[in-house]
């Protein structure tokens, strides 16, 4: 049955890095009988330049009717005036609440190829393949209540309230141990239990459900030390299953073990499996227009939306393949280029990588 995916390319060098995913889609469509239909919306700047608005009602309802959304970055300094209300950002928080993606993951792996170019020594990260499943739209922002108050004395006060209810735990916790059982069967659940009862909760509702999964070793670990063993030995972890701020934090300190912004893909799930993929990085408006981008982290989005809501791992491995292949070959684009290794621009990344598609 042919699947109809959103593309949003968005804003800055969206459109250019969404061309490359693009071709690899068509490419696979045409050599090896994927079927998909293709349907292209505006978000982001984009969507407010078209129409007063960062998710224009079109693109909510193509979204909404796609089996999956493929999406490329927003943002940029010319929309930076603007109201909050109708920033580009706005489109994507607009997109996650609508589509209702309550579960984000953002695997953090290092190619052998890259190795080199993380922050920390190569034998540390050489190798690593780590997943964070995030919870997205629980957890301290959106708890009630909140704000900033006077107090009776005249001081200010702010406050915002961590709160999660069973069932939020329970889906996430889910969605973490079925993953896990399709890599290496080891989920770390990251709390602070020791002082947050919310975070206490957590750690009980995870325990219950892991019941269902005895093939998965179930791990505990107080977020202060898991930010610590990310950079001591990251290598121990499989999956890393967060809280919405927790793995805000903790995602970000994965991807930089990596060294290269521009290679990490991630996905967004509703209950159902239905996802946004998109890159973790930003629009790059410093780049933006030049050809200079690196598309691997969209293609890499591909392959996510390939296996976890097209089912269709053979094409996902196909991908990520093809990818470590051009690597293989020497070709870097200028964020991950070093010495010795052959300088290609975005255009030429994506050709390439559809050339070593098997
Ligand atoms: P950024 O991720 O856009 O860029 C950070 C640095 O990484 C820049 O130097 C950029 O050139 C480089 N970079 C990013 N992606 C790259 C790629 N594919 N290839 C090569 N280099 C790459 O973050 P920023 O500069 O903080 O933000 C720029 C804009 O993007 C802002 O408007 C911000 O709000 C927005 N933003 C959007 C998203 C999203 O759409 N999901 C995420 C983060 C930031």
């Amino acid at each position: 049955m042919t699947k109809k995916i959103a593309v949003l390319p968005g804003d800055g060098i969206g459109p250019e890095i969404v061309a490359e995913a693009i071709k690899v889609m068509m490419a696979l469509q045409e050599r090896f009988g994927l079927a998909l239909e293709l349907e292209q919306g505006l978000v982001g700047g984009a969507g407010y330049d078209a129409h007063g608005d960062p998710l224009p009602e079109a693109t909510l309802a193509l979204a909404k009717s796609a089996d999956a959304v493929l999406l490329g970055a927003v943002g940029g300094p010319k929309w930076e005036p603007l109201p909050i209300a109708v920033r580009p950002e706005k489109g994507l928080l607009g997109l996650r609440k609508h589509l209702e993606l309550f579960a984000n993951l953002r695997p953090a792996q290092v190619y052998p190829q890259l190795a080199a170019a993380s922050t920390l020594r190569e034998e540390v990260v050489a190798g690593l393949d780590i997943m964070i499943i995030r919870e997205l739209t629980g957890g301290i922002y959106f708890g009630q209540p909140r704000g900033v108050t006077t107090l009776p004395n005249g001081e200010r006060q702010g406050s915002n309230t961590l709160v999660y209810s069973e069932s939020e735990i329970r889906r996430i916790a889910r969605v973490a141990f079925a993953i896990a059982m399709k890599r290496n069967q080891r989920v770390c659940s990251i709390d602070k239990a020791n002082v947050l009862e919310c975070t206490e909760l957590w750690r009980e509702v995870v325990v219950e459900e892991h019941r269902h999964f005895p093939e998965v070793e179930l791990s505990h670990m107080y977020v202060d030390n898991a930010a610590m063993q990310l950079v001591r030995n990251p290598k121990q972890f499989d999956v890393m299953l967060t809280d919405n701020m927790f793995g805000d934090i903790l995602s970000d300190e994965a991807s930089m073990l990596t060294g290269s912004i521009g290679m990490l893909p991630s996905a967004s799930l509703d209950a159902n499996g239905k996802g946004m993929y998109e890159p973790i990085h930003g629009s790059a408006p410093d780049i933006a227009g030049q050809g200079v981008a690196n598309p691997i982290a969209t293609v890499l989005s591909v392959a996510m939306m390939l296996r976890y809501t097209l089912g269709e791992a053979a094409m996902a491995e196909r991908v990520e393949a093809a990818v470590f292949k051009v690597l293989d070959q020497g070709l870097r684009t200028a964020d991950i280029w070093t010495e010795g290794t052959n300088r290609v621009g975005t255009a030429q990344m994506g050709d390439a990588i559809v050339a070593a598609l098997a």
